[in-house]
């Protein structure tokens, strides 16, 4: 699935990597660190955070739990939008610094569609 992020000019703009920082802080991360962008950002990680929301533990992936979300469980659709916001928000200091011409997504977490894409693109990371 290819989707353009927006003129890279305008994508993340502000300081985005500490709203990222601020989603993330504190959070175990599977590597054995805290604090990691892995720990909200990623698919598991998604399914972690609506746990620790208080989420039903009943969905076992996290394409289970985007159906969840699609069918009304604000929890799920929230889980969904940290992540998103939060790899949008670093993905704009990636491209701020390095201006890319292309930055290639893959992973599950894409197979969402909106429940996440919505929040990464949006380009002001306090949104
Ligand atoms: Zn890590």
């Amino acid at each position: 699935m290819q989707r353009p992020l927006g003129d890279r000019t305008e994508f993340g703009r502000g300081s985005p990597w500490p709203y990222a920082l601020e989603l993330c802080d504190r959070l175990p991360c599977p590597c054995g660190g805290v604090g990691h962008l892995e720990a909200i950002a990623s698919g598991p990680a998604v399914l972690a955070e609506y746990r620790r929301s208080g989420g039903r533990a009943t969905s076992s992936s996290t394409a289970e739990l985007a159906e969840e979300a699609r069918d009304g469980d604000a929890l799920a659709r929230e889980a969904f939008s940290k992540a998103g916001r939060a790899l949008g928000s670093a993905l704009g200091g990636v491209a701020n610094l390095l201006s890319p011409e292309v930055i290639v997504l893959g992973g599950g977490l894409v197979e969402a569609g909106d429940l996440w894409w919505q929040y990464l693109e949006q380009r002001s990371p306090k949104n």
